[in-house]
């Protein structure tokens, strides 16, 4: 993707939501770095929902002490991990206390240095509470960045290097939440809504889901609904399905067969041997 597309996709998820913001509930840099803490591997609808009632109880890194473990595991124990959690945000509100007189550091080390705190949660904080303009990734824009073509490598802190890269500086601030956004609400993991997407024409995934309207959208459940299906990506199904169908034919044969005839054998040999004893 060129620098002229990348500015313009940038310029359409920038128009689709001029003011991007987290969806984690806080309001200030404290809160912040603990919800975005807790929010490892867990939704931010099940961090809110913990936040919501701890946050007028203890938003301050002496009040969560004051708590103590089991009072705040008693807040988070829906949020998936809340024992280790706990233990570190414990950890984490001691340590500001000690070293950054209850305040969150404006350092990328500092932030880094606390207790269950990692690159992911530092940059997210630098970016939203200090205006640092770098990307924090996680799966929705790892997702994003793969299948755009905007940033495709193998591991988070890759695409998180290449975005900073090839991401125009104007657009470089608020870049973690457009694409973050992007990713949850429309270019979802199992149907991605291209049919909707205001930046499909730089994308380069090629899978791109038809509109429900759209007879390629139909799903293919043998050759005669298939045949029904119209368009290119249709025509190829067809083309595939009929490639396939013979050889499973033969196999299925082929593994019943011997099966079928034993079954067969079982269920003639009583008959057998009562005409047998009939006879004598
Ligand atoms: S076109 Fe589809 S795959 Fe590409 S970014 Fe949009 S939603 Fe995602």
């Amino acid at each position: 993707m060129n620098l002229a597309q990348r500015t313009e996709l940038y310029r359409r998820l920038a128009a689709v939501n001029p003011t991007p913001r987290s969806d984690l509930q806080y309001s200030n840099a404290f809160e912040l770095l603990v919800a975005v803490a807790l929010s490892a591997q867990a939704t931010d609808v099940s961090v809110n929902k913990a936040t919501a009632k701890l946050w007028p109880v203890a938003n301050t890194p002496q009040a969560i002490v004051a708590l103590g473990e089991a009072g705040l595991r008693d807040y988070i124990k829906t949020i998936g991990l809340y024992q280790t959690k706990a233990r570190n945000v414990i950890k984490l509100c001691e340590q500001l206390l000690s070293l950054h007189g209850g305040e969150v550091p404006n350092d990328r080390a500092a932030l880094e240095a606390l207790p269950g705190v990692g690159s992911k949660t530092a940059s997210v904080v630098l970016n939203i509470a200090f205006g640092v303009p770098t990307i924090a990734v996680d799966t929705h824009i790892f997702r994003v960045a793969n299948r755009t073509g905007l940033a495709p490598e193998k591991t988070a802190d890759k695409v998180a290097a290449k975005l900073e890269k090839v991401t125009p500086k104007e657009y470089l601030l608020n870049a973690h939440h457009w694409l973050i956004l992007h990713g949850r609400y429309l270019c979802k993991a199992r149907t991605p809504e291209c049919w909707r997407c205001s930046i499909a024409e730089f994308c380069k995934f090629k899978a791109k889901t038809p509109a429900a309207g759209d007879d390629a959208a139909k799903p293919l459940k043998g050759k005669p609904a298939a045949r029904k299906l119209a368009g290119k990506a249709a025509r190829k199904a067809v083309k595939k399905a009929a490639k396939k169908a013979p050889k499973k034919v033969v196999k299925k044969a082929s593994k019943t067969a011997p099966r079928k005839a034993a079954a067969k054998k079982k269920m003639a040999a009583p008959k057998a041997a009562r005409s047998k004893a009939a006879a004598a």
